[in-house]
Formats: C-alpha cells, structure tokens, sequence
C-alpha cells in the first residue's frame, strides 16, 4: 500500500504516485512580515508530516517552499520601521526559520524567495499577455482575464457567481482588494503598477515600474523549480480560493500544460478555544507566547499535528496538557521496551530515520493509519496499543521510524526553560518586550529584578535564554 491523501482536485483519497526521480511538492510558504502564528504551524506541520511519511516510504521528495518577501504588508510595515525591505523581511524570516526549527520542522529541499524571481515572474507575465490571456491596464498594472479560461473554478467547484469577485478567500476572509482599474472585478493582478506608497520598493517590466503580484510567484517558482507539471501542492484551506485556482490558471495557460498538478493537499483550519483565531480575541498565539507559558516546542508540535489535517482542530491549553501527558506515556513505553530488549538509548536514537521497517512488527498497523490519508490521530491511538508489545529490535526500528515520521522528539530537551521559576520567565519575556520597544531603562530595570531573583537573562539570535547566575 502506498501513502494516500485526499486530493482537493478529484475530490477523493488517491494513492500517491511517484511518476519521475522525484516526488515534487510545492508548499506556499510565509509572508514574512511578522511572527508565524500556531495556525500557519499547523499547515507547515500537516506537509512536513506528509513529506517525512513519503520519505519512510522510499519516496525522494523534492519539497520547495517560497517565502513571500514582497507584497502590501511587507512595504508598509518595512517603510513604518524606517527599514529597507530586504532589512526588515531577512529578520523575520530567520525568526520564521528559528522556529521551524524548534517545531523540528525539516528544511525545505529549495527555499526560493520572491524578489529573487522578478525575472522568472515577468517572462510569465508576457506569456500570458502574448497569448491573449492577460492584458496591461492604463496605470501599469497587468491583469489575467479570468473569461480567457473557462476552466477556471475547477479546485473550489465555485460557479461564476462565486467567482465574480476576488475579494472573499475561501475561509470567507476578506482579501486585500486592490484598487486598480480591471476590465471585470473577477480578473486579478498579475503586476502591480508602481504607486507612492511603494517608495523604492519596484521593479522595471515591459509595461512599466511596478511589482509582482502574490498569485504569480508560486507559478514563476513552482515551474521553475519542479517543473510545469508536478506532483503535489499544499497550502491551508483559505488559500484554495482564489490562491491557488489563480495559480492553476497562470501556470497552465503560460505552460499550455495540463494538469499543473495531480494532488492537491489541503488542511483545515486551526481554532484556538472554540473560537476563530483573530487579531482583536489575542489568540493568534505564537511559538514564543506559548513557551513563555511553559511548553516545549516537542509538545506543542504534538498538539498541533495530533487533530487529523482535514479536520478543523480546536487548539487548546487543555490539549497542550494532553500532548505532555501523552508524550511522557510514549517516553516511558519507549523506556520499557527499551528495557525488555537490550537496546540503549543511543542505539535506539539511531533507528529514529526514514526507513520502511513497518512489516511483520507490532507498529505495522499503526504505520497503515498513518499512510492511509495521513490519519494521525489513528496512527498515534496505535502506537499506544501497540507499544507495550514492543519486544524485539525490529519493532523498535519500526517505531523509531514512525517518531521520524511524525517528527516527534521524545529526548527535547527541557533545559530551554524547564525549570525556570514562572515569575523569572514573566520578567525576562517583560524585558524583551521593553528591548523590542527601544525602552532601554525598562529594560535594564527588568534585568536588575531578574538578577535580584538569582538568574541571568542573555540575548541569542531570535530571543532570550535564561541561566540560574
Ligand atoms: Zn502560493
């Protein structure tokens, strides 16, 4: 049996087909103008548990994510901080990439940004303005015509109703409409004539300074980068409309290939308590928030990767609990087992890979959850049963193989903050917040009360560590 995934395309599961040397996987990556919050985790979580079950199962994933660098938000949050666009977006995307890490997040195979790929960008744009399928405006701005593809609608099944209008997200999230004068409200920017607002942020095209717009990067780097055709696309549910139909649309009318891809991987949204995740109900955690609160980013990955990827999950402080008892339970099977075998730790670490050592252990049945539709939920209640039944070298290989899998980290270290009085880790996240905000003297006053309490607050590259002094 091969991994399987419900494909948003054909609407059903469909085993996943690796037709080359290399299973290409596009992810829609960050736009970095700020830090990630648990709800973009859970999506990059969802793929990089898919990519890490394909690698078990002897697939050579090629996994590309882009990082938006260039866009509304970028600009005007670059120019309020008095930074160049490249200064203020570098800094959030090694923020970005300092937190993958601590989720234990593999790196993507190729990390291509935007503004490094105006080129590949613009050439797109002309094909489809030479083959009729897009057309400039008075103010520089290039728009696709969304009638020149009658095909258009065919991930969403949306109508013309629908799609008369690109200012509703399939989350039912406004979008950013722009202001530009396009032949129909449906059509949507492919480049962005220059305005004021931009300040030096534009690039020279054929139809003037301008940049691109967000849609047409994904195509220019998709194709560049795995080809017109490939394998697998993933990005969270509020990016099937228009994000992706609109990628479907440039790509294959520019390429004249069909499909652009064959499975498509969509996973649902994140609530936070029982409600939507929103700037004004200040639940848009973040990495940091959360482990400020006193969980390890091993246990917070577990919560977010625990709910299945097409059902919405409903983080909670709760569940957090859950994932730390559940965690320590799994630890403490390992250990037994461990025991009851003769394998050292260490030696065990080593079986922690990509390997297809499922058949004829006692995980067989929880690898089968895994692949099949990648029910995470399923595999992890299978690992429990199974676990104490672990007796031979074999069957710790194969759960070693399923911990790759899921990327869980049952050996975290819990130093980063472990035993850190609550009070200490308030102050030294209050003394960051004062640092962040240029309010020095708030700041040193912090560190004097920390230091009072007998600890020691460093700066490291993306925030604070904390040491007994
Ligand atoms: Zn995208």
């Amino acid at each position: 049996m091969k991994p399987s995934i419900y494909n948003t395309l054909t609407r059903r599961k469909e085993e996943l087909e690796q037709t080359s040397g290399e299973f290409g996987m596009y992810c829609c990556g960050p736009t970095v103008y700020g830090p990630a919050h648990i709800g973009n985790f859970r999506t990059f979580l969802a793929q990089d548990v898919l990519r890490r079950t394909l690698e078990c199962a002897g697939y050579n994933v090629k996994h590309v994510r882009n990082i938006t660098d260039v866009d509304d938000k970028t600009i005007r949050e670059s120019q309020k901080q008095g930074l160049s666009l490249k200064e203020f977006t570098s800094r959030w995307e090694d923020k970005f990439h300092s937190d993958c890490k601590k989720l234990n997040m593999l790196p993507p195979t190729v990390e291509p940004r935007a503004t490094e790929h105006i080129k590949e960008q613009l050439e797109m744009v002309q094909k489809l303005v030479d083959k009729g399928f897009a057309y400039p405006t008075k103010d520089g701005s290039v728009y696709f015509k969304i009638s020149a593809f009658p095909e258009y609608g065919q991930l969403t099944g949306l109508d013309f109703e629908h799609m008369a209008t690109q200012s509703t997200n399939s989350a039912g999230e406004a979008n950013n409409a722009d202001e530009y004068d396009r032949e129909n409200v449906a059509d949507f920017a492919l480049w962005k004539g220059r305005k004021p607002e931009d300040g030096p942020n534009f690039w020279k095209s054929p139809w003037g300074e301008g940049r691109p717009g967000w849609h047409i990067e994904c195509s220019a780097m998709s194709s560049k980068y795995l080809g017109d055709t490939f394998d697998l696309h993933g990005g969270g549910i509020d990016l099937c409309f228009p994000h992706h139909e609109n990628e479907i649309a440039q790509s294959q009318c520019a390429t004249g290939k069909s499909p652009y891809v064959r499975y498509w991987f969509h996973s649902a949204h994140l609530m936070v308590e029982g409600q939507k995740m929103s700037k004004s109900l200040g639940n848009l955690y973040t990495l940091d928030q959360l482990v400020e609160k006193g969980y390890t980013p091993a246990q917070i990955r577990y919560a977010l990767i625990s709910g299945h990827y097409r059902q919405q999950l409903n983080f909670t402080f709760k569940g957090l609990d859950d994932a730390k008892s559940a965690m320590s339970k799994m630890k403490k099977g390992l250990d037994a087992a461990l025991e009851k075998t003769g394998v050292s730790e260490d030696e065990f670490k080593a079986y922690i890979k990509p390997a297809n050592a499922f058949a004829n252990t006692v995980f067989e049945g929880a690898w089968e959850a895994l692949i099949d539709d990648i029910n995470v939920p399923k595999a992890l209640g299978k690992i429990f049963s199974a676990l104490p039944e672990a007796s031979t070298k074999a069957d710790l290989q194969a759960f070693g193989a399923l911990l790759y899998a899921l990327g869980i980290d049952l050996f975290e270290d819990a130093g980063q903050h472990g035993d850190i009085p609550a009070e200490v880790r308030q102050l030294a996240q209050a003394r960051w917040d004062a640092k962040k905000a240029k309010d020095w003297a708030k700041a040193d006053e912090f560190r004097a009360k920390i230091k009072s309490l007998g600890y020691e607050v460093f700066d490291s590259k993306d925030g604070f560590d904390i040491k007994k002094a």
